[in-house]
């Protein structure tokens, strides 16, 4: 069976890697190259806790999420030789006033009430880990098992991973559009002909809904990245002001990420840079003096609700999975999971039902 995947960022790459490992003949087809996309520009935080997400099925699926990590990093590591830079590193939510200090307590002991993990430590105890922190700053939340994954990194991997398992990559050319016949996907217009195959899966992020009827919409983030000289800072801290990532490889630390709704308009602004600076320096007042080594930014992939959309579409064997949101690459193992059991085995299950389409079709 052939398969097209529209859109080589994780998303696309991780679902069509899975399919490509289960025999599958796959086609990835991009508008610019793959391995980029909103993927490319990300913090690679894997931070459900971290977020703050509330309980619920959405919650469920980023822990199970991050729960595949390890095996997805581990077998792709081994398979490409390229290191991902996986880190479980654990993630600090400091405070920095008593009302926030509140909140985060309150958000601990929901979480420890349903099973998950994570701790409150006092100002002292955030001493050690980086000693010049902020005068206001309280004490924080470690959440012990989030973490992160350099995203650069990692999709170098896929894209590797993709081409070993030999799928035919289409690059710099844009799907316009899909073609049903009798209520079935029949093919792709490209502004480079038609494309023909038994299932697609769009996966195109923050561009989906240029291709196919939903409301899928841009989040632009903003970044910047400074450099890490002799730096031992092991955790990453995600404040109310930024998040600030320090690498496994200890050669950058990233700060993100501004949130605007400006359409897909481009560049990094002045705004955006100062928000990110002063978040940095709000943390960590020593950090002043690092040298800026990068800024760049990226469109989130964004539904109404915030939510993904992960399921087979009102067209047969036109699959989608979009809509990513902030949580893209903690949600590639599980969503390449989900839409490749829909494809080999039409077995939907609860998350596919509570992230249908359907809820922006009634
Ligand atoms: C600044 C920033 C920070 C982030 N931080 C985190 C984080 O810490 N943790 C986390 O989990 N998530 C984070 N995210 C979110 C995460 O990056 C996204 O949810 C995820 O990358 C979406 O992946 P995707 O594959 O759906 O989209 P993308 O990576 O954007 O890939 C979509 C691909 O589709 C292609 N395409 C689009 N239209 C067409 C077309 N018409 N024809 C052909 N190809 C097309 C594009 O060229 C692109 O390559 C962040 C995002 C941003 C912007």
């Amino acid at each position: 069976m052939k398969g097209i995947v529209v859109g080589g960022g994780i998303i696309g790459l991780s679902t069509a890697r899975s399919l490509l490992k289960s025999g599958y003949s796959i086609t990835v087809i991009d508008k610019e190259s793959i391995g980029r996309g909103a993927s490319w520009s990300s913090g690679g935080m894997l931070a459900p806790q971290s977020e703050g997400l509330g309980k619920g099925v959405f919650l469920d699926l980023c822990i199970k999420s991050r729960s595949m990590y390890k095996d997805f990093i581990q077998e792709l590591e081994y398979e490409t030789g390229i290191d991902t830079g996986y880190w479980e590193s654990g993630i600090i939510c400091p405070a920095f006033s008593e009302e926030e200090s509140y909140l985060l307590k309150k958000r601990l002991d929901e979480y420890l009430s349903i099973g998950l993990t994570g701790e409150w430590l006092d100002r002292k105890d955030l001493e050690k880990i980086h000693p010049h922190l902020n005068i206001n700053i309280k004490g924080g939340v470690l959440y012990d098992k989030d973490g992160q994954v350099d995203s650069r990194a990692l999709m170098k991997a896929l894209v590797k991973s993709v081409k070993n398992y030999n799928a035919d990559i289409i690059e710099d050319c844009k799907v316009l559009g899909v073609e049903e016949k009798n209520g079935r996907f029949f093919r792709l217009k490209t502004e480079k002909g038609y494309i023909y195959g038994d299932f697609c899966i769009i996966s195109a992020g923050a561009w989906s809904g240029n291709i196919i009827d939903i409301p899928v919409f841009p989040v632009k983030g903003e970044m910047i990245a400074i450099d890490n000289p002799d730096i031992s800072l092991s955790k990453i801290f995600y404040s109310s002001y930024a998040y600030i990532i320090p690498r496994k490889n200890k050669t950058r630390v990233v700060v993100g990420a501004t949130e605007e709704k400006v359409g897909f308009k481009e560049g990094n602004t002045v705004k955006g840079v100062k928000k990110l600076l002063n978040g940095l320096v709000q943390t960590f007042p020593d950090m002043e003096n690092r040298n800026i080594i990068e800024i760049w930014f990226g469109f989130r992939p964004a539904t109404p609700d915030f939510l993904p959309v992960l399921d087979e579409s009102w067209i047969k064997n036109l699959y989608i999975s979009t809509g990513h949101y902030r949580n893209g690459i903690l949600l590639a193992p599980i969503s390449a999971k989900l839409i490749s059991e829909l494809i080999e085995k039409k077995a939907g299950n609860i998350y596919t039902q509570k992230f249908s389409h359907k809820r922006f079709r009634r």
